[in-house]
């Protein structure tokens, strides 16, 4: 029989797959139900995998790690294998893909549905809490009893999310087995700075390019929305550089760039323009038109200005300190949301004590991991989840 530990994504699908090629299999979820994490993915609609889906999206010690998987497995093979269970998708432009219903509960169904329909038992409220090696096969310590198994896969998920099911307990039992794992760090997750000036922006959204650097050292950058929070900011373009805010500590300064199209110069001539067009307009609407209303305000109060300065008493060096404003806003962070608020754990087990090829463990043979226990985490936009179908794909092919 094989035990396959967590039915989440990774575990699902590798009950699925086992179970297609005829095997025993056992499903065991702590949870009262299987995919609690999935129903919240994608703010319920679960962007379920990318186009784009290759191993240049993917972090961890060695990210070349995920190439087998990805190429046995791939965005159109998943859209065509969720087709085949009975799932419709579509791709929007940007290339994350989603089921047709916008439901992320129609991924929970089909998967278990089907996982029931081939025959893997379903043991929900089931916690492993160890695993010991036994002849050749293990033993896996439940709450109340013991149940044998040929092979495990441990597919336990990471410490993100924690209110929908994160928790360490995966990394504890491969380290059970003498696996190893790396520091833990929360990834995709909203960034804490100093609320002073952001407070006033609370629920503004606006797009800009943004760079992360440590004591003047460039860290990351990214391009896109992002919103501002009473903590700090939140948002897709945050996400994508908050795996190097998170590992890379203290002493973060976060650059927003709001009209990264325009030169600093242009911006002070389009304000040059429009203070001898409109000399009465107050400071408070200078840059109305330009930027979200709360965030003209805000800018022109991180410059020192007062609101109800008429526009012709702004002189060229006030401009053009608007305009460097309006390129370089600069946010001291304080840290992350933390693992609760975290979409992903960056970090994990270490993946060299694992054959890239099966999934299946160098020190023990028979054990095998999937998805996010691994030292492996994705990009924003469906990359994760990608990674655990196809990790739990190739696991459950090759046991
Ligand atoms: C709010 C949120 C939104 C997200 N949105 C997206 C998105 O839109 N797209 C995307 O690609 N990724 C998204 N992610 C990330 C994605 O959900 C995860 O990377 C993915 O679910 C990992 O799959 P997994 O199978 O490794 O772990 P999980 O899906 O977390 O499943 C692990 C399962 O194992 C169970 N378990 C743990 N320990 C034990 C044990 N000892 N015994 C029995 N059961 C156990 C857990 O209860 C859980 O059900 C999101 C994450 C969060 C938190």
């Amino acid at each position: 029989m094989i035990a396959i530990i967590g039915g989440g994504a990774s575990g699902l699908m590798a009950a699925l797959t086992a179970a297609e090629r005829g095997e025993q299999v056992v499903l065991l979820e702590r949870q009262p139900r299987v995919g609690r994490k999935l129903l919240s993915t994608g703010n319920g609609r679960c962007n379920l995998s990318n186009l784009h889906s290759a191993p240049e999206h993917y972090h961890g010690d060695d990210y070349a790690f995920t190439v087998p998987a990805l190429a046995a497995f791939d965005a159109a093979a998943a859209r065509q294998y969720f087709r085949s269970l009975g799932l419709l998708t579509v791709c929007e432009p940007d290339g994350r893909i989603y089921p047709l219903s916008n439901q992320a509960g129609s991924v929970v169904d089909v998967l278990r549905l089907n996982a029931a329909g081939r025959g893997v038992a379903l043991r929900t409220d089931c916690q492993v809490q160890a695993i010991r090696r036994e002849g050749t096969g293990f033993l896996l310590q439940l709450e109340q009893e013991q149940l044998r198994a040929q092979q495990v896969i441990v597919c336990c998920g990471g410490c993100a999310g924690a209110k929908v099911g994160g928790s360490s307990s995966g990394y504890r039992l491969l380290e059970g087995l003498g696996h190893r794992c790396t520091r833990l760090y929360p990834a995709l997750v909203q960034l804490k700075t100093e609320t002073a000036l952001v407070r006033a922006l609370k629920g503004v959204r606006a797009d800009a390019a943004l760079s992360l650097s440590q004591n003047d050292a460039p860290l990351a950058a990214s391009s896109g929305e992002v919103q501002f929070t009473e903590y700090g900011v939140s948002g897709p373009a945050v996400f994508d550089i908050s795996r190097a805010a998170s590992v890379a500590g203290g002493g973060l300064l976060l650059t927003l760039d709001f009209l990264p199209q325009l030169t600093e110069d242009e911006i002070a001539a389009i304000l040059r323009r429009r203070c001898e067009l409109l000399p009465e307009l107050p400071g408070s609407d200078l840059l109305a038109g330009i930027l979200h209303n709360r965030l003209g305000q805000t800018l022109l109060r991180y410059c020192g200005l007062r609101l109800n300065m008429p526009a012709a008493e702004l002189s060229n060096r006030q401009r053009q300190k608007i305009a460097c404003a309006i390129k370089r806003f600069q946010l001291p962070v304080t840290g992350t949301l933390g693992f609760d608020s975290a979409q992903v754990t960056a970090g994990g087990i270490v993946t060299s004590q694992f054959n890239p090829q099966t999934l299946e463990s160098r020190l023990m043979p028979g054990l095998y991991a999937a998805g996010e226990v691994l030292d492996i985490d994705g990009d924003c936009g469906g990359y994760n989840l990608h990674w655990a179908w196809a990790s739990g794909r190739l696991a459950g092919r090759t046991l």
